[in-house]
């Protein structure tokens, strides 16, 4: 039986749930509007009065936020309280060079933490779980969302944070984890020690994956599913509006229900900035309704996704969003064609390789390279290993339409993640 976390909130009827985003948005825009100044000229040059916004039907009045005004603003800009009640910062891991740092008053880590706790109540967690957590601790947010969330379930945490994964194989048999929370490449990680280590998915306990901050693959939540004998669920968050728990996915594994009751989230073009129906794909925006010290409007994520109201056998009515296919900034363009390096992951899994790999693009004599180097697996010989880079450069150029040299390397060759995955490095920006 599917379990809730708040399922008034979770179950609530559409009429209801709209009732009280209308209601949080007009008082929410009001406490930006009166107190932050870099907001409120946003709206001003816009020529948008809080008083116009009645609804969420008025919602694509009010300007976007973007990363770039987060920096401009650095660090106190958006700040909508003052610092004497703010408890925490938490920052961004950095993956696409700045920083980003959020505020939260006490009101405000209770909320997200209160989102994680529905994320691992829809995996099937209670307080008779032992939930390991291996998102990094610190300023990114992985580490203290989830260890706040397990803590509401009453779960016993084990506050691991990310690396030693020898020990973390130890404590996970020693204490009988039945939960672990860390990124996809982590999780898929810890799965291949298990196994070095010469232990089997019998000699664990863990029955489900919360893994998220980073874009993954439905190829690699079965291998993961697999290495580690569990069920791997997504979560998706990001610390401009809080972190890990905005969206979470249920039983269903078919996408992730978003907390809508905190944020509303919207679909535009990246390119016009005009809102698209639910059902295309297009960038995520999100608007903050309650946060209290760091409430962004209408702030653009960069992750692009398709949202659906199709009904969830789990029972939630929340909205869900596909899986992120990446930043709109991740995608690569080689010699004219859009790639997104998840394109790339599923070819290489579907081919039966691990999820160890490296992409490389570079520009030599004014034309696009596109090198992609995978681990053979342990059992494959060096003797074929010409046709099976062949074959595997086939699959890609089916998938992409562009042909890519491909190179099979050692098993273990490519360093392993215990955070956010580097999987692509494109010399051409070097070189502009
Ligand atoms: P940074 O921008 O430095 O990586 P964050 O740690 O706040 O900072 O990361 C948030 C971003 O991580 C999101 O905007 C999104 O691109 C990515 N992300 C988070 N969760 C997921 C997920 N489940 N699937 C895909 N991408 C994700
Ligand atoms: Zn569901």
């Amino acid at each position: 039986m599917e379990r809730y976390w708040n399922k008034e909130i979770e179950t609530m009827s559409r009429e209801d749930m709209k009732k009280l985003q209308d209601e949080r948005l007009v008082a929410q825009v009001k406490h930006v509007y009166e107190n932050v100044e870099y907001y409120r000229n946003l709206m001003d040059e816009k020529g948008v009065k809080p008083e116009d916004i009645k609804s969420t039907e008025d919602l694509h009045k009010l300007p976007f936020l973007t990363k770039a005004d987060l920096r401009d603003a650095y660090p106190y800009g958006l700040l909508a309280k003052p610092l004497s009640e703010c408890v925490r910062i938490q920052s961004t891991s950095g993956t696409t060079g700045r920083r980003v740092v959020a505020f939260y008053t006490q009101h405000d880590i209770d909320l997200w933490e209160d989102c994680c706790a529905r994320a691992i109540t829809a995996v099937g967690g209670t307080n008779e779980d032992v939930c390991q957590v291996c998102y990094g601790y610190g300023l990114f947010t992985g580490g203290p969302g989830l260890n706040g969330g397990s803590h509401k379930v009453g779960c016993l945490t084990l506050p691991m944070s990310s690396g030693n994964t020898e020990r973390q194989i130890q404590f996970m048999r020693d204490l009988g984890s039945t939960i672990l929370c860390c990124t996809p490449s982590y999780a898929s990680y810890i799965g291949e020690t298990l196994h070095d280590m010469g232990y089997t998915t019998d000699d664990i306990k863990l029955k489900a994956g919360i893994f998220g901050a980073e874009p993954w693959t439905e190829e690699m939540r079965k291998s993961i599913e697999k290495s580690l004998g569990i069920k791997a669920y997504d979560i998706y968050g990001l610390t401009e509006t809080s972190g890990p728990g905005v969206s979470f996915e249920c039983s269903e594994q078919t996408g992730m229900h978003i907390n809508e009751d905190h944020f509303i989230p919207e679909i535009i073009n990246p390119e016009t900035g005009e809102v698209l129906p639910d059902g295309e794909v297009g960038e995520l925006v999100f608007t903050s309704i309650t946060k209290e010290a760091f409430p962004l409007l209408r702030y653009r994520t960069r992750d692009l996704c398709v949202l659906s109201r199709k009904k969830c056998s789990c029972g939630r009515t929340l909205i869900k969003m596909s899986k992120p296919m990446g930043r709109s900034d991740d995608m690569l363009i080689i010699r004219g064609v859009n790639v997104f390096p998840s394109q790339i992951e599923t070819v290489l899994i579907e081919q039966g390789y691990a999820p160890n790999y490296l992409i490389e693009v570079d520009r030599v004599n004014h034309s696009d390279t596109l090198d992609i180097s995978v681990e053979m697996n342990p059992e494959q010989s060096e003797d074929g290993l010409k046709e099976n880079e062949k074959s595997l450069a086939e699959a890609v150029k089916k998938m992409l339409g562009i042909s890519p040299r491909v190179h099979l390397v050692q098993p273990k060759s490519i360093t392993r993640s215990e955070g956010k995955a580097v999987r692509v490095i494109d010399r051409r920006k070097l070189h502009d």
